[in-house]
């Protein structure tokens, strides 16, 4: 193999087009678009009724084998899919990537906006855009989120520091002597049963409902957010300012990109639905045992508001001039980890066909799912799918010799010392063993229904005899095809026959199914993905996590999916337990609610959901080139 030049030699070496005329070349109009600077452009959800009429394009689902630290690339091979499809086979075909956090991003892994000659470009964009702001999304689900904090504990202080009566005439004032409910208060009084239009007309007992939340701070589950790894905010005091008179409170702050706000983004289907997602959320339960909502806290429609830009998928654009939609970013492990239902919308219409069209017309949308399939495939097709009623034609699993190796006993790596020789030489005994991890992923897919295609990322120092190994291990294993790509080295040429096995395999019909029922309790929910999935013996509950269980299904919560918030390091919550661990119990530490994104998520093990930054973090790196003004050092 030649020598590939640095991400950014190659990414300035090429001119991307003018982001107007690749949505032109894509039939979207210039009416929907909206551009922010040259090269990247929201585009309008008016865009899905115009094209209501067409039938989506096919729909793969880009996994991965169990994250290492060697990497898998689950990135790189989906711009270099996108690439192929797009630039070579000539299919319309639309990569779907969520927005990084900045967290990881000056912490260990550095960007994701793919490597090589599979990239997202321009270099420029992707390193102050891409990756940090892009069009400001990030930072508008942390505003609506903090804004929701900020009106849980003000609230919590007025209803400390006030009668009833003052309260009530605080809320609701007189103005020019009449007093008025705002809109928002009527929803409060219909969940309180009170059918008065009159503010005048409520009794102390009702003013005494209305007015007083009455929140019990032991069960407040909302935090406050930032995008930063910042360890040190995992658990602070509030309130400590004289001004709200001793009224303190242990609090603590999440990674924005785990925060409910971001999984409403990326699961909401339209603005009206993003609105009533924002306005059921809950912050937690009040001493009388009701959830306590964003619309009770009358905040939910200035959150609506603050998101009502951000609910617009970014188009940018790869290496060789295909389409990027990259939108919303919940992590994989704490949340989610799909991009927005609304990018895979606009591109499934946009690679999608007419009536009359010819089969070799359809186009391919390719989604990607974060860390390994049994996080981020596996929320893919039991929540997100169930939302946006799309069902996946297939699924990628990424995997390479390297990152096998490590699943078959390969030693650990040390960063800065060279990799030991098992990952650079050829090793058949450790890379086979490896395969078993692999195996367990495909085995995991095919209990969706889904067609599975494994992608052999090439590295520079794989072998013929390797690469042979893991495509007949990936075929016994009940892969439907197994192919190596070299699109890292070669762009959209290198992924060539892994495009063309992508159609073959999309021709035939698709058998998708959930893994579970909704309708079963929350504990066998978590039992089933437990078993079925990490390979688990069973669940153990904390005391803590059974109360929250009897809460939600006691609040008419039970009927929710599941996302578990576990390690991704390993099928198991131990994250050193590589392969395909055997013989553990999942112990579920918490359950919390996401009741307007419409999930339960367990916590498994000690799993945090604000990560920290090591000893040197990769923030080192960065800067601005003095001469040019660009960024530099993130790769
Ligand atoms: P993931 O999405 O699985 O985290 P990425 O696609 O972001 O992985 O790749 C991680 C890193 O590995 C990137 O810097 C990328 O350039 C590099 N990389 C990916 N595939 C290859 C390859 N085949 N050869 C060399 N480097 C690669």
């Amino acid at each position: 193999l030649e020598k590939v030049p640095s991400d950014i030699a190659i990414s300035e070496a090429q001119t991307p087009k003018p982001v107007a005329q690749l949505a032109h070349e894509l039939g979207v109009h210039p009416d929907e678009l909206e551009s922010y600077g040259k090269y990247k452009a929201k585009v309008e959800l008016s865009i899905l009724d115009r094209l209501a009429h067409r039938k989506d394009g096919k729909y793969i689902i880009i996994a991965g084998i169990t994250p290492t630290p060697l990497g898998e690339g689950k990135s790189t091979t989906t711009i270099g899919l996108a690439q192929a499809l797009g630039a070579h086979l000539g299919r319309p075909a639309f990569a779907c990537v969520r927005q990084p956090s900045q967290g990881p991003t000056f912490g260990i892994k550095g960007g994701a906006a793919g490597g090589g000659y599979s990239q997202v470009i321009p270099m420029d964009e992707v390193w102050a855009q891409f990756n940090l702001h892009l069009t400001g999304d990030i930072h508008a689900v942390t505003a609506a989120n903090n804004l929701l904090a900020a009106a849980l504990d003000a609230r919590m202080f007025h209803e400390a520091t006030q009668s009833d009566k003052a309260l009530y005439s605080r809320l609701v004032p007189a103005k020019k002597g009449k007093r008025e409910f705002a809109p928002l208060m009527f929803k409060r009084l219909k969940k309180l049963g009170i059918d008065k239009t009159n503010p005048d007309d409520l009794t102390p007992e009702e003013i005494n409902r209305f007015a007083r939340l009455d929140v019990d701070p032991e069960t407040i589950t909302w935090n406050r957010v930032i995008d930063v790894n910042d360890r040190h905010l995992r658990k602070i005091t509030i309130g400590q300012n004289p001004t709200e008179q001793g009224h303190t409170r242990v609090t603590g702050f999440d990674i924005a990109v785990a925060s409910e706000c971001m999984a409403v983004l990326a699961l909401t289907t339209d603005l009206a639905d993003m609105r009533e997602r924002l306005g059921a959320m809950v912050v937690a339960t009040s001493k009388r045992g009701e959830p306590i909502t964003a619309d009770d806290l009358g905040v939910g429609g200035a959150l609506a508001v603050l998101m009502k830009d951000a609910i617009k998928p970014n188009l940018m654009q790869t290496l060789e001039g295909t389409p990027v939609f990259v939108h919303a970013g919940p992590f994989a492990n704490i949340a989610h980890g799909n991009s927005s239902i609304l990018a895979d919308r606009v591109a499934l219409k946009l690679a999608g066909t007419e009536e009359g069209d010819s089969s070799d017309r359809v186009g391919y949308v390719l989604t990607e799912g974060g860390f390994g399939a049994d996080m981020g495939m596996e929320k893919f097709c039991n929540i997100k799918c169930r939302v946006s009623g799309l069902k996946p034609d297939a699924t990628v699993i990424v995997a390479t010799t390297r990152a096998l190796k490590m699943h078959g006993g390969g030693p650990d790596v040390t960063p800065g010392k060279p990799l030991h020789d098992t990952y650079t030489k050829e090793d058949l005994v450790t890379l086979k063993e490896g395969c078993k991890n692999l195996a367990k992923h495909i085995e995991n897919a095919r209990k969706f229904g889904v067609k599975v295609i494994v992608a052999i990322n090439q590295f520079a120092s794989d072998t013929e005899a390797e690469l042979q190994l893991v495509k007949e291990e990936a075929l016994a294993a009940g892969a439907d095809a197994a192919v190596v790509s070299n699109h890292w080295a070669k762009g959209g040429a290198g992924a060539r026959d892994l495009a063309e096995a992508v159609i073959a395999t999309c021709e035939g019909s698709s058998n998708f199914k959930f893994l579970y029922d909704l309708e079963l309790p929350i504990e066998k929910k978590i039992e089933i993905i437990s078993k079925e999935i990490y390979g688990a013996d069973g669940i153990e509950l904390s005391e803590l996590a059974q109360k929250q269980v009897e809460t939600y299904t006691r609040q008419g919560y039970g009927n929710l999916p599941i996302c578990m918030a576990k390690t991704q390091y390993s099928f198991s919550h131990d994250p050193k337990l590589k392969g395909v661990p055997t013989g553990f119990t999942i112990p579920i530490r918490a359950v919390r609610l996401s009741a307007g994104a419409g999930f339960l998520y367990p916590i498994v093990g000690d799993m945090q959901t604000m990560p920290g930054l090591g000893t040197r973090p990769g923030f080192w790196e960065v800067g601005l080139d003095p001469e040019t003004g660009r960024v530099i050092g993130l790769f």
